[in-house]
């Protein structure tokens, strides 16, 4: 991770923003090729001095506070990457896949197909 950050200090704490690069490697959700590209996240999160008045119990764990002059990035540079993930990762947007039948890769071969013999007529074939 490369980060590009700027804290600012403001009135209720400090404010953290700018941009993470990313390096991404997985596979294609349908083809299974491996994927390795770079994604840019922005992030921008308040870092409170002490916990505001408005925030009641629930809201506890989505603040994150000042802590002995420490701030700690990582929940949310982590929240932010993995919301930016994409839910299902795509080599190209029009990927063809997989052959359900062989497991070919059907962007290679564009006229791979294979002969379906409906069950019901496949006795007759024999007779041929
Ligand atoms: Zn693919
Ligand atoms: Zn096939």
């Amino acid at each position: 991770m490369n980060l590009e950050l700027r804290l600012e200090s403001v009135h209720e704490g400090i404010l953290a923003s700018g941009t993470v690069v990313v390096d991404v490697a997985g596979e294609c959700g349908r083809c299974l090729d491996p994927l390795d590209y770079e994604m840019d996240v922005h992030i921008q999160e308040l870092y409170y001095f002490e916990t505001p008045a408005f925030a009641g119990e629930d809201d506890e764990d989505e603040l994150y506070l000042v802590d002995d002059d420490v701030i700690d990035l990582e929940p949310v540079l982590r929240n932010a990457v993995v919301s930016a993930l994409p839910f299902q990762p795509v080599c190209r947007e029009d990927c063809s896949g997989l052959c359900v039948e062989c497991g070919a890769r059907l962007d290679d071969e564009p006229d791979h197909h294979h002969e379906i013999i409906d069950p019901r007529w496949a006795a007759l074939k024999q007779l041929k």
